[in-house]
């Protein structure tokens, strides 16, 4: 396989699995005793909600839903483009993001799951990109904070590729 146009890795995949780990163990303690539903940002969340799912020691369901932009380049025009399978109503319910960026799309997500009555909606991500936020969101769970640099891996793509690499890591900006 040629070898992807990588400027350098910000985390292993040793120190992402270790890290989900530890989130995960935070979360279960968090919801002992409770069931949680986790609701995942298509594509990019699958891997990481996956890997969190597993590393959770409570009962629990997962749920998708995708979205869209309509605003060409503005920040945070998006809407739905797959709802839900099922409802939330009465559910401790976790959002998991691949990457908390300007926060628009969370705020976007928190604010149409809550209308929908959750008992409680809480917010895990995987990478916290806080430089570029534009708006306050309430990030519960974060793996780790990145810097101001266009990153793939672990669910996140460069067109639609790198998704599946198993690190985190930083996108040539030369790529072509
Ligand atoms: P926000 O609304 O927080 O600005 O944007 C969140 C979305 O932008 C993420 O779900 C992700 O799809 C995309 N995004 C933001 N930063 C990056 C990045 O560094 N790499 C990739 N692959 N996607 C990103």
């Amino acid at each position: 396989m040629t070898a992807p146009p990588i400027e350098r890795i910000l985390f292993t995949e040793e120190q992402v699995s270790a890290r989900i780990r530890e989130v995960a163990a935070e979360i279960s303690l968090k919801f002992y005793g409770r069931e949680l539903k986790l609701v995942g940002v298509l594509k990019g969340s699958v891997f990481f909600l996956t890997a969190l799912a597993r590393a959770i020691d409570l009962p629990v369901k997962i749920d998708f839903l995708a979205i869209s932009s309509f605003g060409g380049d503005t920040p945070g025009m998006v809407r739905i483009a797959k709802d839900l399978d099922d409802p939330i109503q009465g559910e401790d319910v976790l959002l998991v993001e691949d990457i908390v960026d300007t926060g628009l799309t969370t705020r976007y997500l928190l604010q149409t799951l809550a209308g929908r009555a959750p008992r409680s909606i809480a917010i895990c991500t995987l990478l916290d990109r806080t430089v570029r936020r534009m708006v306050q969101v309430p990030v519960d769970y974060r793996c780790f904070e990145i810097p101001d640099r266009f990153v793939v891996g672990c669910g996140l793509d460069y067109k639609q590729l790198y998704r599946n690499l198993d690190y985190i890591a930083v996108l040539n900006p030369d790529r072509g």
